[in-house]
């Protein structure tokens, strides 16, 4: 055994690096291993939106609070994050989609979060590119939009600077269940806790964890600077979020600083390979065009898919797990990752020093699939 630790983070995406930041300036001696680079892995795949979800309460309590949190933590960031106070535009194609514009006003509200409803003309002159004819939409201007990998870089920059260490190439075989780990060539590395923050690939450490691989595609265009101005979502994508089905594909697009538009999205289970799909990919566009006739005008750049941890009611888990008091999990975001690193790795953080949290933990324990793991073991 070498050095100990308090805590070993496994992965450095935006989820362990969130996690690291947290426990380092809580004062833990924190390690992080990644057998890749930092925010190689679904981050650097990822689309970047920092958006506030209606779900259930439990989603909309970790999306506000982490938005609450990359809100305040703007001035800091570089540069290179990216941060883009573009909000987000929910579209609404018709009557039916637009009594989901009144609920959700209904439900933010309430809540205190703000939104305005815009009518089928108010839509038109926010986003001129969209077809005709379309029905409103929601805007929720304290929505935004970052470059994930530089927020991860970011974040282990924090956490270095409050004395956590870093180690990238480094691949961890087992997590031990009296703390610690052990790495692809057999040497160990003790700690109080493991924090398993491996995203699509948590189940090959934890084995029977119920996360399961939803891939995604996304396309990137050449620059077009104004193009369109917020993140622009249409409401059918609840639809699609939510589908249990093997595939589904919905209009998603994100103005980037650079003047590209980043076009998503697609869902699709049980699918390994990170191949562009032509059939998934046709669909996702044809959707796009039908939103923004324009856009098949530019070319795209670059085509890249990514794998969301998706677990059985959307849900992250973040707390210890059901295998060992020893062994923590940060895992399980699907398509809120990015979003929710910093709500993660506060709540994360708040459990292992005892510290009061902002909000209510619970919805988010790994002991709400007790059955399913128990069942594996
Ligand atoms: C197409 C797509 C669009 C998305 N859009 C958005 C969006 O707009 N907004 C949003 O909030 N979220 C979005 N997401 C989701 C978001 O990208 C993820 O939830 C988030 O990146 C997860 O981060 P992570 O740190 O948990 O996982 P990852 O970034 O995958 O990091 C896990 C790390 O663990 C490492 N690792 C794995 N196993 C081991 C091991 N045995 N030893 C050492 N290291 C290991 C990997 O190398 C990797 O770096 C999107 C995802 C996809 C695929």
């Amino acid at each position: 055994m070498t050095q100990s630790y308090d805590i070993i983070v496994v992965g450095a995406g935006i989820v362990g690096a969130a996690c690291a930041m947290e426990c380092a300036r809580g004062g833990l001696r924190t390690l992080v291993l990644d057998r890749g680079t930092v925010g190689g892995g679904t981050t650097a795949a990822g689309m970047g939106h920092l958006v506030v979800m209606d779900d259930s309460e439990a989603q909309f309590a970790l999306t506000s609070f982490s938005r609450k949190l990359w809100r305040e933590m703007r001035p800091q960031l570089p540069r290179e994050v990216e941060f883009d106070a573009t909000g987000t535009l929910w579209v609404a194609a018709d009557d039916e989609e637009m009594a989901e514009v009144a609920r959700k006003q209904k439900f933010y509200e309430e809540r205190g979060v703000g939104v305005e409803v815009l009518n089928a003309q108010a839509v038109a002159k926010a986003e001129p590119n969209l077809r005709p004819g379309l029905a409103g939409g929601l805007r929720v201007p304290d929505d935004g939009v970052v470059y994930p990998p530089c927020g991860a870089q970011y974040f282990l920059e924090q956490a270095e600077k409050a004395g956590a260490e870093l180690r990238t190439r480094v691949s961890v075989k087992t997590l031990l269940p009296e703390g610690g780990v052990e790495l692809a060539d057999g040497s160990r590395i003790s700690a109080g806790r493991s924090v398993s923050a491996t995203g699509p690939w948590s189940p090959e450490l934890t084995p029977g964890l119920p996360v399961r691989k939803r891939k995604g595609h996304l396309v990137i265009t050449e620059r077009d600077p104004g193009f369109v101005h917020h993140q622009i979502v249409e409401l059918g994508y609840l639809k699609s979020a939510h589908s249990a089905g093997k595939e589904s594909v919905a209009f998603n697009i994100q103005p980037r600083i650079t003047g590209q538009m980043l076009i998503g999205s697609s869902r699709q289970f049980d699918v390994e390979t990170s191949a562009v799909d032509q059939h998934i990919l046709n669909r996702m566009l044809q959707r796009a065009f039908a939103y923004l006739p324009g856009l098949k005008r530019l070319s795209a750049i670059r085509v890249w898919t990514g794998h969301r941890a998706a677990t059985p009611d959307q849900l992250p888990l973040i707390g210890p797990s059901l295998v060992s008091e020893k062994i923590w999990l940060a895992t399980g975001h699907e398509g809120l990752g990015i979003t929710t690193s910093l709500g993660t790795g506060r709540l994360l953080a708040d459990m292992l020093l005892g510290r009061q949290s902002e909000i209510d933990a619970a919805p988010f324990s790994p002991a709400r699939f007790a059955k399913e793991v128990l069942a594996h073991e």
